[in-house]
């Protein structure tokens, strides 16, 4: 069985609308697919008609943007119930931050230049609700200022750059109570991406379990296969389940083409073993 637990459409910074995310997934041979949008789960209902369409099991999912400790962390929720309602009202917050730190972000680039940018941004992103910096980025390829959107992010979009500002996002303990909330599984995605030292790789896990995290991304396309086996490890020491998916944003961005999910290293507890 094909599964790819972790995507994105239209509804956050994805590049196919949720439809044409699931008729990829389709055609190449997923069998169960999580659509998991930054903050928003929009993308949810729309998607639910095309995979009854395709026959393609659908999991309801969403990735919450958090903040712990001076770490901004990623949290995905798997199975979750989108009509219930401290996870709309949460997610629903997040985003009218989102609006905030957009304005910022473009009084930032404005300062170092670069003129134009909120509306810029704000014409790549489809729901006017979730401007991202990835459509930040997208319009800074666009006018020229950098080859690709990875350029742009190591120029402009990461901490100590000039279209970065810090940003308060959801407390990890709030993230995990509206997942778990709504009946949903909390993973913690890429958590080979973060500037985490072991010790504090270490601390995250705890607090994570303490929180009643289910699982760890352990194949995802922002870690090497090297990363796979350490973060085998990891769930396995603390007896979390693994998570597989593409982080898939659109065809020719990020790494991994949706459904190119290598297995999981043996040891590992599949999540989706109780979907
Ligand atoms: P935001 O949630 O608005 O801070 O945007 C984060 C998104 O930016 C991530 O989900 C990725 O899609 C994208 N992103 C982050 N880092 C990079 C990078 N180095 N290159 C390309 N896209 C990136
Ligand atoms: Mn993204
Ligand atoms: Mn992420
Ligand atoms: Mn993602």
């Amino acid at each position: 069985m094909k599964v790819d637990l972790h995507s994105h459409s239209t509804c956050s910074d994805g590049l196919l609308g949720p439809g044409e995310l699931v008729e990829r997934a389709v055609l190449r041979g997923v069998d169960m697919l999580a659509l998991t949008d930054h903050d928003e789960i929009s993308g949810l209902a729309p998607a639910r008609s095309a995979a009854a369409q395709w026959g393609l099991r659908l999991i309801d999912g969403v990735e919450i943007s958090v903040q712990w400790e001076d770490t901004t962390l990623h949290i995905v929720g798997l199975n979750i119930n989108p009509d219930h309602a401290p996870l709309v009202e949460g997610l629903a917050a997040i985003r009218a931050g989102r609006e905030q730190r957009a304005q910022r972000m473009a009084e930032s680039l404005a300062a170092a230049g670069i003129s134009g940018s909120l509306e810029g941004a704000r014409r790549y992103a489809k729901n006017p609700e979730l401007v991202s910096r990835s459509h930040f980025a997208r319009y800074l390829v666009e006018t020229g200022h950098a080859r690709d959107t990875n350029a742009v992010f190591r120029a402009y979009l990461t901490p100590g750059k000039p279209g970065y500002v810090p940003h308060q996002w959801a407390a990890l303990a709030d993230a995990m109570q509206w997942i778990k909330g709504s009946g949903g599984l909390a993973v913690l995605a890429h958590p080979g991406r973060y500037p985490l030292n072991q010790q504090q790789c270490e601390r995250l896990l705890k607090e994570f379990v303490e929180l009643g995290g289910a699982a760890v991304e352990v194949v995802t396309g922002s870690h090497t296969p090297e990363e796979f086996i350490i973060w085998a490890r990891y769930a396995k020491r603390y007896g979390l389940r693994a998570s597989a998916g593409s982080d898939f944003h659109g065809p020719g961005e990020g790494y991994r083409d949706i459904g190119n999910v290598p297995v999981l290293p043996a040891g590992c507890v599949p999540v989706w073993s109780s979907f």
